[in-house]
């Protein structure tokens, strides 16, 4: 959908398209309503990480998410300053673009990989093996 300021929260970074509010247990994001990208202001992703069923509001097909991957270079939907491309400290497989004044940017199916970490956090400390799931 293209994006309007009227029926749109932000334009996302990725596609500009619109994004639209998504709410979970008091905790607000915005989701793309075309590439299905998820833009998390300040600590969000963080708070939103911790709290069950959150992975829901990550509808995007992760394949999705990896077409849209390949487009790194993206600036940030506050700001428009170019945004950092960071790979997650604990999960390095999960690259995310990071404006440090604002938020960040998740494509499709990141934030459900992202937030698995807390679930099997016990787990792969009894593994020990690295994931087979990376993204190409
Ligand atoms: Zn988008
Ligand atoms: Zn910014």
């Amino acid at each position: 959908m293209e994006y309007t300021p009227e029926q749109h929260s932000l334009k996302c970074p990725k596609c500009q398209r619109g994004m639209n509010e998504v709410d979970h247990e008091g905790v607000t994001i915005d989701r793309c309503s075309n590439c299905h990208g998820l833009w998390f202001d300040a600590d969000e992703a963080h708070q939103l990480k911790s709290l069950p069923e959150s992975h829901a509001v990550d509808t995007g097909d992760p394949k999705d998410g990896w077409k849209w991957d390949t487009r790194v270079e993206i600036d940030c939907p506050r700001c428009s300053k170019r945004m950092e491309l960071t790979s997650d400290a604990k999960q390095k497989h999960i690259w995310y673009e990071v404006c440090h004044d604002h938020g960040m940017f998740m494509d499709a199916g990141e934030f459900a990989d992202f937030k698995e970490e807390n679930l099997l956090d016990w787990f792969r400390a009894v593994i020990k093996g690295d994931r087979s799931t990376v993204a190409p």
